[in-house]
C-alpha cells in the first residue's frame, strides 16, 4: 500500500480495512512513502504524470481543456482514508449549467468524517476558481465514493447523479442496523467455515459499520444507466455500467478527452475486491466482474486511464488482460485444492491470499474467498455440500446451478 501519513494523520487502528479488501496488494513495505514499490504487473502500465501527485487540499490537471487558454477539464483529487487502503482519488469536471452558469462537477466524495470535510474545505477555498459545485456523481455505493454526497450535495445544492441500484443499495445500508454486518453477516461466513469466535463477535460487532461512514444519503437523484450519455462542460461522457464490484457501478468515458473515469472497475495496482455478501448469498460476481472489464477493451489503446485508488495510466487493455490472467490463476489454485480434499471458503483463504491477513481483513477476504468457490461452482467445475457441521464445502463435479 502506498505509506501512510502523509498528509499527517494517523490511520485510526480500531478501524476495519474498506470494502476494498485486495489480492494482489505487494506486501513489502515500501522504500519510501512517496515511492512504493511496483508490482510486476504494474511495471507493464506506463503513468503518464509519473510520481506526480496533488498535494491535500490541492488539485493537480490531469485533463487539459481543448485549445489554449481554456480551463482544465479534468482536476484530480486525492483525499486521505483512514484504511490499510489509504486514499480516494475524486475527480473535478469543468462544467456548466443549463443556464450556462460555470462550475464543476464532482466525481466521488470520500467517507463522512471531520478530517474529509476540512480537505473538501481547502478545495473550495483554493481550487475551484470561485466557481460553484453544480452536481455530484457518484460512481457507486461504497462508502468512500458516496459518504459526504449529502454533505456536498445540500451544500451546494447539487443534485446527485448515481445508478438507480447503487442509490437504493446506499440507502438501505446506511438506514440498516444490519450494513455489511451483524447477525446475518455472522451466519453466512459461518457457514462458509469462518467459526472462531472472534472473528464471529467481530462480524456480528460491525452492524453499524455502513451508516458511521454514510450517516445519510441525498433525498433523491438523477439516474445513470449503462451507455448513457452526459454533457459536461460541452463534452460528452458515455456511462459505462459494471456489475460484481458494486450492484450497479458507472464509469465515464469521454472520447474527446480520452479519458476514462474507471472507479473501482480499474484499478492499477491492486485488484478489485469482488466478494459474494449476505444479502444475496448466492451470487457469481466473479463471473460479472470479468464480463464488465472486457467491456474496456473497446475503448482506445491509449486512453488515460483515472482509477479511484493508485495513479492514473495509460494501458488500460493490458490490465484488462492482466485482471483476467489474476483471476484464471487463483481460480486454477482453488479448484486444486478441491480436488485434494473438499474446502470451504475459510479453508481456501491461504489458497488467495498469500500474505497474513488480520482479523478484520479476513472477514472481508471472505467474501472474495466465496466468490471464487463461486465461479467455478457456477461455471459446473465444482459442486457444493453443506456438511453436518452447517459448513458449505466444494469438490469436483458438476454443480446443480443451471445457467440456461
Ligand atoms: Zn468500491
Amino acid at each position: 500500500m502506498y505509506g501512510g501519513g502523509q498528509w499527517g494523520y494517523r490511520p485510526v487502528p480500531t478501524m476495519p480495512i474498506t470494502y476494498d479488501v485486495y489480492v494482489n496488494v505487494n506486501p513489502g513495505p515500501p522504500p519510501n512513502r512517496f515511492h512504493p514499490p511496483m508490482n510486476p504487473s504494474e511495471q507493464l502500465l506506463h503513468y503518464p504524470l509519473g510520481d506526480a501527485m496533488p498535494a491535500q487540499g490541492e488539485t493537480l490537471v490531469v485533463a487539459a481543456g481543448d485549445g489554449s487558454g481554456l480551463a482544465p477539464a479534468v482536476k484530480w483529487i486525492r483525499m486521505a482514508l483512514p484504511f490499510a487502503l489509504d486514499h480516494i482519488n475524486l475527480w473535478l469536471l469543468r462544467d456548466e449549467d443549463e443556464d450556462g452558469r460555470a462550475g464543476w462537477t464532482v466525481v466521488d466524495c470520500c467517507i463522512t468524517r471531520d478530517e474529509s470535510k476540512a480537505q473538501w474545505e481547502q478545495v473550495f477555498a483554493t481550487q475551484l476558481e470561485g466557481l460553484p459545485i453544480l452536481r455530484v456523481i457518484v460512481t457507486h455505493m461504497h462508502p468512500d465514493h458516496i459518504g459526504l454526497a449529502h454533505w456536498l450535495c445540500k451544500r451546494w445544492d447539487a443534485p446527485l447523479w448515481i445508478s438507480a441500484t447503487d442509490f437504493n443499495a446506499a440507502h438501505t445500508a446506511s438506514l440498516s442496523t444490519s450494513g455489511f454486518g451483524g447477525e446475518r453477516a455472522a451466519s453466512f461466513f459461518a457457514a462458509h467455515g469462518l467459526l472462531d469466535s472472534d472473528s464471529i463477535t467481530k462480524v456480528r460487532g460491525r452492524a453499524t459499520y455502513y451508516p458511521s461512514m454514510v450517516p445519510e444519503i441525498p433525498p433523491s437523484f438523477r439516474r445513470l444507466q449503462d451507455d448513457d450519455v452526459l454533457r459536461i462542460g460541452g463534452r460528452a461522457w458515455r456511462c459505462v455500467s459494471g456489475y460484481g464490484h458494486a450492484p450497479e457501478h458507472m464509469s465515464l468515458y469521454c472520447e474527446t478527452l480520452k479519458v476514462l473515469i474507471s472507479g473501482d472497475m480499474l484499478l492499477p495496482r491492486i485488484s478489485t475486491n469482488v466478494s459474494v455478501y449476505h444479502i444475496e448469498p448466492e451470487s457469481d460476481p466473479l463471473r460479472l466482474f470479468l464480463q464488465s472489464i472486457d467491456k474496456f477493451t473497446r475503448l482506445p489503446a491509449d486512453t488515460l486511464t483515472l482509477p479511484s485508488h493508485g495513479k492514473p495510466f495509460l494501458g488500460l487493455h493490458e490490465r484488462v488482460r492482466q485482471l483476467h490472467e489474476h483471476h484464471r490463476e487463483r481460480l486454477a489454485e482453488v479448484e486444486q485444492a478441491c480436488a485434494r480434499a473438499p474446502q470451504s471458503a475459510a479453508d481456501i483463504l491461504p489458497v488467495l491470499f498469500k500474505r497474513k491477513l488480520d482479523l478484520h481483513q479476513t472477514t472481508f477476504a471472505m467474501g472474495e474467498s466465496v466468490a471464487h468457490l463461486h465461479a467455478l461452482w457456477f461455471a459446473g467445475r465444482l459442486r457444493r455440500r453443506r456438511d453436518g457441521d452447517g459448513v458449505y464445502r466444494f469438490a469436483p463435479g458438476s454443480g446443480c446451478v443451471d445457467r440456461s
